[in-house]
């Protein structure tokens, strides 16, 4: 048999998830109990989204949680470049193979018409994606069309009829109608691969024998497979792992759970315990102890007691596997924890010069700088409307701010005073009235050290999670009513950016 070969791939497109992290996680155990190898790639092909600051935050992010891969961008490995922006010669090529073959074909239809076509076939109620218009031109037309400098995708050939049988490990046979599958865009007319093509091409060529992802990727597969067929490869085994979701049962989301590995490695989080709690999501060791070690679940693992049953991310049961890592420590290590987390010179020297013009004793410490070290904030919710306004007001204020705090790449005090000063014009506030709420959602008092410096020094998670938490607590909006709220604040951001002189100091 050939040596095991995993890998992860995620994009750089926003914080590092604790999604990836579980996904790393069963990778990293199946490859180690096979003694195999863990690749980490980063897939990036989605050049708009896709940000070297995020990168550099999953590499550290996953470096944290003690999962170590043995190939990615930062080590290099046999199969190199490790991230997909630098590869882009092998996707054209192997398009260029697939159209050679026969397997896929050129588009030409513009925007205006896939937009038509979308409207038209949305109003009839039937399958959405592309009708084939453009397989049925001549040689004589597309040669024509390129000639006259059209421009066109690179469309994947899916058999009209019929239907495909693919083996999940865990799942057995799935089956999928070659009519519900699109004519999947492979090359993008800029010259870019899509996900799809870039994957399987990646997969291939790094020589991946397992790829264990997470079940919202079962919907690709068959173009994936029908891509394998087509260059004549050996498919992978895939083993697509149950979604980690909310409590409500829907996919986990940062709407409704913090999302961010750090997050909870801000909170105090121990990253075994994380990693513990992310094992226990989808797995069961042999003896049933639910306390165990990445060590102990990569000894005992076995792909085939993964359970598909959707987990729930619960954080009641974080706190308490959190708890038992922590009990089961000496003292002296609680303390190296403590000293790691927060209590480090590196630490307070930020801290003091915000906080120490507030001390008049040294054991004023505690109340002045009490919210920098809790998990949660407690106050009085009707404290968070400034005077005059309404609590689902402020709520309304809440919710924007945390969208826009979601769009910063750095969260120094110049980017949070400009995310400040944007959202209380687009809301027509005062910059007192929204710095009063935020300053009771983050600090739980009316009165508290600077603000912005605060936010800088708690970091961007936390602040975000506890201004969730106040948004909360004064009640979420439904799922419509938040659709339409979400998209008019959209607009209104970017009519304000588009009002700016000065760009976003973050794309300097
Ligand atoms: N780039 C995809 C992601 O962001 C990878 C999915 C896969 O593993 O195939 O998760």
């Amino acid at each position: 048999m050939s040596e095991v070969r995993v890998r992860i791939a995620p994009s750089p497109t926003g914080s590092p998830h604790v999604g990836t992290a579980y996904i790393a996680l069963f990778n990293y155990c199946f490859s180690k109990s096979q003694g195999g190898s863990f690749v980490l790639r980063i897939e990036d092909t989605d050049q708009a989204r896709s940000r070297p600051e995020h990168e550099a935050m999953i590499l550290d992010a996953l470096r944290w949680t003690g999962l170590r891969w043995d190939e990615g961008p930062d080590l290099g490995g046999p199969y190199g470049p490790y991230r997909q922006s630098e590869r882009t010669e092998h996707y054209v090529k192997h398009a260029q193979i697939l159209l050679d073959n026969g397997s896929a074909y050129k588009c030409f239809c513009t925007p205006e018409r896939l937009d038509r076509l979308r409207k038209e076939q949305t109003a009839a109620g039937g399958n959405l994606g592309y009708d084939g218009y453009c397989l049925g031109l001549t040689q004589q037309q597309v040669t024509e069309k390129e000639a006259a400098g059209e421009s066109f995708t690179v469309r994947l050939k899916v058999p009209a009829v019929g239907e495909c049988v693919i083996q999940d490990r865990l799942r057995g046979d799935v089956t999928f109608d070659y009519t519900t599958i699109d004519h999947q865009v492979l090359l993008k007319s800029d010259g870019f691969p899509t996900y799809h093509l870039a994957n399987v091409v990646d997969d291939h060529l790094m020589k991946i024998t397992h790829v264990i992802r997470g079940e919202e990727w079962l919907p690709s597969l068959p173009k994936h497979i029908l891509l394998y067929e087509a260059f004549g490869w050996q498919a992978p085994e895939v083993i697509h792992l149950p979604l980690l979701r909310n409590e409500d049962k829907s996919k986990l989301s940062k709407r409704k759970n913090p999302t961010s590995i750090l997050y909870y490695k801000e909170l105090g989080i121990l990253p075994e315990a994380l990693i513990n709690f992310l094992g226990m999501m989808a797995y069961t060791l042999p003896s049933n102890q639910e306390i165990f070690i990445l060590e102990q679940m990569v000894d005992s693992f076995d792909i085939d007691r993964v359970h598909l049953g959707g987990p729930i991310f619960d954080q009641a049961k974080l706190g308490w596997v959190n708890q038992q890592h922590i009990g089961a420590l000496a003292p002296e290590a609680i303390y190296e924890r403590l000293v790691q987390w927060r209590f480090n010179k590196d630490f307070f020297m930020k801290l003091m010069p915000v906080m120490a013009p507030r001390m008049h004793k040294l054991g004023d410490f505690m109340q002045v700088c009490d919210f920098m070290f809790y998990s949660e904030v407690q106050y009085d919710t009707a404290l968070l409307a400034p005077k005059n306004k309404e609590l689902e007001d402020t709520r309304d204020f809440l919710q924007k701010f945390i969208w826009e705090l979601e769009t910063l790449l750095s969260f120094e005090k110049p980017h949070i005073e400009r995310a400040f000063k944007k959202v209380a014009e687009i809301h027509g506030w005062s910059l007192r009235e929204v710095t009063h709420a935020a300053r009771v959602s983050i600090c739980g008092k009316t009165v508290a050290p600077p603000l912005y410096e605060v936010m800088a020094l708690l970091g961007s998670d936390i602040c975000r999670n506890r201004m969730l938490a106040a948004v909360k607590t004064v009640g979420e909006l439904g799922k419509k009513k938040m659709k339409k709220f979400q998209s008019a604040w959209q607009k209104a951001s970017a009519d304000w950016e588009a009002s700016q002189e000065e760009p976003p100091a973050e794309t300097e």
